[in-house]
């Protein structure tokens, strides 16, 4: 017997399969194709030839941890302490995997937002509890009224993707007030945020919620430094959280991975010495912008892009298929893969909206932006 019926293969892994077998160009999985600074390849390169080959301390190597603090301070002016309110994790599923489970119980809630990133609501089932999801308003703001009316007794935990996958949409300050007026109400909801593109903005500033000095006591924040610096292979994340909840998160993580890659960890505490952070959000603007550009003149509509590495784009004017059947056919037919959007919707709901990643160089785009534009 299934413990998770209902849980399929991810969209992800289906759709890159599917580019491979066509030879498509693979725009649905989020991953960058273009070189990673050779400054932190010649790292890891000289550190493969020292002996950093065992095991790190269980919560991280503990330069990698001196270094995230400091990064969040500097980011976000927030002072977090490393031995107790860090974690380095294998990227931050999980992180967001060991937060569930550590924090969640049988039959507690767990609201989701729809449409919402795919690795939120199996670990939430694993412990029993209940996902419940809620939409987000059309233009991808949150509703905070629907969400304050899904607040029970037994929630939980909320889980916010700030910048948001797949709508690239970005949290206000006001959706912030509205967040912690309605927490006021409920002292026991912890929030999970997920801000694994935090660095990659463009026109407004992200806002984390390191900055809410009313959330940091019930809350978990996740990055990755698999996006912040195009490693998307190395599976490097960490969250940060207040102690009580961190015991709790750590007890979780000893069993599940103990500690996590170490010349990995030792190669992104070096190279944060030498790299600006920040740097990243204007590259990904570029290509953000050229991207649009790319199709600006294709039948498709493009979607507002705030944030993150996606630009969604509806297919109305070309088709009346459903989401997935257009993206299948679109692979097929005319050599470019895409993420349907319905599938980040727990009922399926198709808008005809499908996600492409712009994190590739400039001559990929401009081929598929090519075939794109044929259409
Ligand atoms: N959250 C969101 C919103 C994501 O898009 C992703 C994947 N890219 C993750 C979490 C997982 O990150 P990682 O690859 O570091 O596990
Ligand atoms: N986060 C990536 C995306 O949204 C997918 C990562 C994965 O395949 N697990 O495309």
């Amino acid at each position: 017997m299934s413990k998770l019926p209902n849980i399929s293969t991810s969209i992800f892994t289906v759709m890159s399969k599917m580019a491979a077998q066509y030879n498509a160009i693979n725009l649905s999985q989020g991953f960058p194709n273009f070189p990673v600074d050779e400054r932190l390849t010649d790292i890891v390169a000289k550190l493969a030839k020292e002996i950093v080959h065992q095991y790190t301390p269980m919560s991280g190597y503990p330069s990698l941890l001196l270094k995230i603090a400091a990064l969040i301070n500097t980011s976000y002016g927030r002072t977090v302490q490393p031995e107790t309110e860090l974690l380095v994790t294998a990227g931050a599923t999980q992180a967001i995997f060991t937060t569930i489970t550590a924090l969640v119980k049988n039959s507690d809630e767990v609201i989701i937002l729809d449409p919402s990133y795919d690795c939120y609501e199996a670990p939430v089932l694993l412990c029993n509890a209940n996902p419940v999801r809620v939409a987000l308003n059309d233009d991808y703001t949150p509703n905070w009224e629907i969400i304050e009316k899904a607040c029970t007794s037994k929630t939980k935990m909320i889980i916010i993707n700030n910048p948001h996958n797949p709508t690239g949409k970005i949290l206000t300050e006001s959706d912030f007030e509205s967040l912690e007026i309605l927490l006021e109400k409920y002292p026991d909801i912890i929030l999970l945020s997920d801000e694994v593109y935090e660095y990659i903005t463009f026109e407004e500033k992200h806002i984390s919620a390191h900055t809410r000095k009313k959330l940091l006591n019930r809350c978990v924040m996740v990055s990755s430094f698999g996006k912040s610096f195009h490693v998307t292979g190395w599976k490097i994340g960490y969250l940060a959280a207040p102690e009580y909840l961190m015991k709790e998160i750590k007890k979780v993580h000893q069993f599940l991975v103990f500690s996590v890659n170490s010349i990995c960890q030792i190669a992104i505490s070096e190279y944060l010495d030498i790299v600006s952070i920040v740097e990243i959000g204007k590259l990904y603007q570029e290509k953000r912008d050229y991207f649009r550009q790319l199709l600006k003149d294709s039948s498709f509509k493009l979607m507002p892009c705030e944030g993150t590495y996606f630009q969604v784009v509806s297919y109305v004017a070309i088709s009346n298929e459903n989401d997935v059947d257009f993206c299948k056919r679109l692979i097929v037919e005319h050599g470019v893969a895409a993420i349907p959007i319905s599938t980040f919707y727990a009922d399926g709901k198709d808008l005809k909206l499908i996600r492409f990643c712009f994190a590739k160089d400039n001559a990929t785009l401009e081929e598929a932006a090519k075939r794109l534009c044929a259409i």
